[in-house]
Formats: C-alpha cells, structure tokens, sequence
C-alpha cells in the first residue's frame, strides 16, 4: 500500500523530508480547536542560556495555542530543599494541571529526586516511575515528549509499525529507552544501540526506522543506513554557528526513503507534544 505523504517536501531524487515544524503546527492548530483550558507549571533554575529558550519557546507555543502557564525562575543557587517545596505547592494547587521542570539543574539539586516528586498526574515530560512504568506496561499515561514527537512523526507518513525493524540508536532516560518501548508498543522489531555497542553499522544497516539521539554529528553516515529506510535524527549539535543533528543529512537523503532534519525535524514537535500531554493532564 501507498504511504500517505501530508506536510512533507519531496527532494529531487532524495528522500523525502518529514517536516517537523509544519506538524507541529498543525498539531497546534487542532489543539487550539479544541479550546482546551489547562494551566502549565514551568520551571527553571539558574541562568543557562540554552534552557531559557527552550522554556520561552514553550511558553510561546502554549499562549498560541491558548493554554495557560506560570513561569517560576528560581536563582541558580537555590538550594534543593526550596525546590521541593515549591513542587511540592505545585502538587497541591488545583490551578496547576501540569509541571515541568527544566532541565539541567544546577549542580546543587539531585535532578532524579526532584522529578520523582511530581504528581505523576501533573508530569507533563512524563519522567515520573509511574509513567515510566506505565510505558513499560502498555497501558495509558503521560510520556516523554520527544519520542511522543517522533511517533506522530512516522504516522505523519503511513508508518505502520508492526513487523517493521526499528533501531534507537541512544538509551537515555528521556529519549532512547521510551523511544524503543513505544516502538515495541506498536508491533515493531526493536534493537536499542548505545556507546557499549559493538559494530553500530551492522545494526543500523538493518533498520527499517533508525532513530538516532546521541549527540554527535556525523555520527549516521550513508553507509550505516538501508536503503529506503526511514530516518529520524534526534539529536542536536552546534557545529560553525548552526545547528545540526546526528545524521550526515546531505549524504543520507540520496539512501533514505524519508529523513527527518535539524533545525525544523524533532525540535518543534517536542514542544507540541508538551502542549497535547498537558491537554491529556485533565483526563488522568
Ligand atoms: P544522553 O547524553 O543522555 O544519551 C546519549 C546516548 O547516546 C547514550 O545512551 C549513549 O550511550 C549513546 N551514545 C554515545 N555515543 C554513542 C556512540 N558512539 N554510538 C552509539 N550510541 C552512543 O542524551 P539524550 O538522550 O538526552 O539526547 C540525545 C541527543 O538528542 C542530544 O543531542 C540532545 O541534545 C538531543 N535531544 C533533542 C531533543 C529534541 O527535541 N530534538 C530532545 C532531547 C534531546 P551510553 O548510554 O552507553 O552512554
């Protein structure tokens, strides 16, 4: 069967670009249609520049759409107890629906007893045991945006999942162990690589769907990768001034059936994904 293509560019001969700031877009558009009302906790500590954009994007993302937020900036020395319980307040105040907390933070804050403390109601980046676990079980929750992204990205394009081999390459947290689990959800064949792996390109050959967050660039190169596979680049480097993934873009688009780039792939529907979890927040 054909694959449905909405809101993707075809190459010239290439593989075919899955558009992740056009997506998101209009995974905005439908949330603000559906006039959802939800307010969205957000949290930041200290000055790193990187996670104050990130956390304006956000906040930006969510007035569009017409959702609610409170932003609470706490100095970079803030000592662990005081954001305990300001999460703790957080939990408690039926004004908030959702929390999220940015990460990194400082130093001084051990980052996994913070984000354990989140109702697991409220936890809008789904890094809480509970949605883990529920993740891990197959059944509903709220779970990590960016691999979230990343499904709606391949049924964007008539992924169908089941029997498909699907490689993560990366097993963080946040993104490669969830990423893989909801592949495996879906009925696919899944191989989950990381830095202990042993012949990367032998796996990655094999890949139907290669999804890649590790961090590199030019870590994915056309001969790593089966022709007509699909390829989701995660990652997120800056090299000369610009940004750019874990793929050798230019090379793997004459291999792939459909790629994903950066800026504008993954990126974007992150952001939308913590819009719809917090949408969700209201019915768990
Ligand atoms: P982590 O640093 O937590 O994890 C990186 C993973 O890559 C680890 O599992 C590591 O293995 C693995 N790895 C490192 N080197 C290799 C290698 N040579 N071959 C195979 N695997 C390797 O990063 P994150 O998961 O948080 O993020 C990954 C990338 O995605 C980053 O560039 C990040 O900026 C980006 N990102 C992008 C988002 C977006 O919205 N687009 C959102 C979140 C992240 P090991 O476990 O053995 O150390």
């Amino acid at each position: 069967m054909d694959k449905i293509i909405p809101k993707q560019v075809q190459c010239d001969g290439h593989a075919s670009i899955i558009d992740g700031k056009a997506l998101a877009g209009k995974i905005r558009a439908e949330l603000k249609a559906a006039g959802h009302k939800a307010n969205l906790a957000v949290v930041i500590v200290g000055d790193d520049e990187a996670s104050h954009v990130y956390v304006r994007a956000k906040i930006r993302a969510a007035d569009e759409v017409g959702l609610g937020t409170k932003l609470f900036e706490l100095d970079k020395k803030t000592a662990e107890v005081e954001l305990v319980k300001l999460i703790e307040k957080l939990n408690k105040d039926k004004s908030v629906d959702g929390i999220l907390v940015q990460l990194p933070l400082p130093k001084q804050i051990n980052e996994r007893k913070v984000l354990a403390l989140i109702d697991s109601r409220k936890d809008v980046d789904g890094f809480t045991a509970k949605n883990a676990g529920q993740l891990f079980l197959g059944e509903e929750g709220l779970f990590p945006c960016t691999p979230c992204g990343v499904i709606e990205m391949l049924e964007s394009v008539g992924e169908t999942f089941k029997g498909r081999h699907a490689v993560v390459v990366g097993r963080s947290n946040i993104v490669g162990k969830p990423m893989a689990m909801m592949l495996l959800n879906k009925g696919c064949t899944v191989t989950i690589t990381h830095s202990k792996t042993v012949d990367l390109t032998m796996h990655t050959k094999m890949a139907d769907i290669l999804v890649v967050a590790v961090g590199k660039r030019n870590l994915i190169t056309a001969s790593m990768v089966k022709p007509g596979a699909t390829v989701i680049d995660v990652g997120i480097n800056r090299y000369e001034g610009k940004l750019c993934g874990d793929v050798d873009f230019d090379a793997v688009r004459d291999i792939a059936a459909y790629i994903t780039p950066v800026p504008g792939g993954v990126g974007p529907m992150t952001i939308a994904m913590v819009l719809k979890n917090l949408t969700k927040t209201i019915k768990v």
